[in-house]
């Protein structure tokens, strides 16, 4: 049996977990290719409108593989961490694809809850068993699945140049460079550096939320805004970039928080879909730079001058 792993959604965050368990238990699987124009074409033909992007991308990847293989690993995420939860398209992503492609293969079905061990076992446990697998091998490859989690490097920070920006959104945004445009590759060659989120502690990360009115129950809303204040208030960067995708709820909100707390510190906002244009998001973000450089020089002079850079 083959297995297929669609290369959309949260695979930009666990990809290297599902195949490590794969890998050890020795079962065959094929990734699809890296998005591209057919696999954008095919999610837009097949998801309905008014999905995200994200949505729409993984509807292409699985369609991609749905003739190359016999079951489709198509987690059912439900939550990740103890009271918080994830945008609801992850759990009804199953009824989404078998609403929206024919001639599907089997795919994985099981919810999965990643806030205790047990929970993530369970659902590894399913797939195994469905395979075949006895307890003892699944076990043993459940824990190199999460020992190889551990141990990689996880989200970036650049170094080496003459200012940087935290890059924050969704990590199908963030890492998918199709659907971002190569955005990391572009600030690099404009001398902007970036860092992600991943690069910031997970206690900083739930300290800075607790400024908040009320906690925020979604795990992307969480990191998200506790990452860009905390970069923020470390002074480390010179602004703040987020990738977002058209018709994200959570988007919508996290942004008007983030942008309330950092008042006019440079913040800049690419909002993607299938419509977005190359050349209007190098414009956009060539303006930015440029910002960043005039707003450095005019700091400068506040500073030689003594004067605070809001009264310049
Ligand atoms: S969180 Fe936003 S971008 Fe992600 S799947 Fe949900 S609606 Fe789409």
């Amino acid at each position: 049996m083959l297995i297929g792993l669609p290369k959309g959604l949260m695979y930009w965050k666990y990809g290297i977990t599902v195949r490590t368990f794969l890998e050890e238990l020795g079962l065959e699987y094929i990734v699809s290719p890296d998005t591209n124009r057919d696999i954008l074409d095919r999610g837009v033909n097949t998801c309905v409108d008014d999905a995200c992007l994200p949505v729409k991308v993984f509807h292409g990847h699985v369609d991609w593989l749905k003739d190359r293989c016999d079951l489709i690993i198509t987690p059912r995420i439900m939550k990740v961490t103890e009271r918080e939860f994830i945008c609801p398209k992850f759990c009804g992503i199953i009824e989404m694809l078998k609403n929206s492609i024919t001639g599907l293969p089997k795919l994985t079905e099981m919810p999965l809850n990643m806030v205790t061990r047990e929970d993530l076992l369970r659902w590894f446990m399913s797939i195994g068993k469905s395979m075949g697998c006895n307890r003892k091998s699944i076990l043993q490859a459940y824990e190199k699945a999460i020992g190889a989690y551990r141990d990689m490097e996880k989200g970036y920070d650049d170094s080496g140049y003459e200012y940087k920006v935290a890059l924050i959104g969704h990590p199908y945004n963030i890492y998918d460079d199709y659907c971002n445009m190569n955005l990391r590759r572009k600030l690099n060659r404009l001398g902007v550096g970036v860092i992600t989120e991943e690069k910031v502690d997970k206690s900083v990360i739930e300290e800075k939320v607790t400024s908040l009115f009320k906690r925020p129950f979604w795990s992307f809303a969480k990191n998200s805004y506790g990452a860009s204040i905390a970069l923020y208030e470390q002074g480390t960067i010179d602004g703040i970039i987020y990738i977002s995708s058209f018709a994200c709820g959570i988007d919508s909100i996290v942004i008007e928080i983030i942008k309330d707390y950092i008042g006019d510190f440079p913040f800049m906002v690419l909002k993607i879909d299938e419509h977005t244009g190359e050349a209007g998001v190098d414009t956009r973000i060539e303006a930015f730079c440029d910002m960043l450089e005039r707003r450095n020089l005019n700091e400068d002079k506040c500073s030689e001058s003594g004067k605070h850079l809001h009264s310049c």
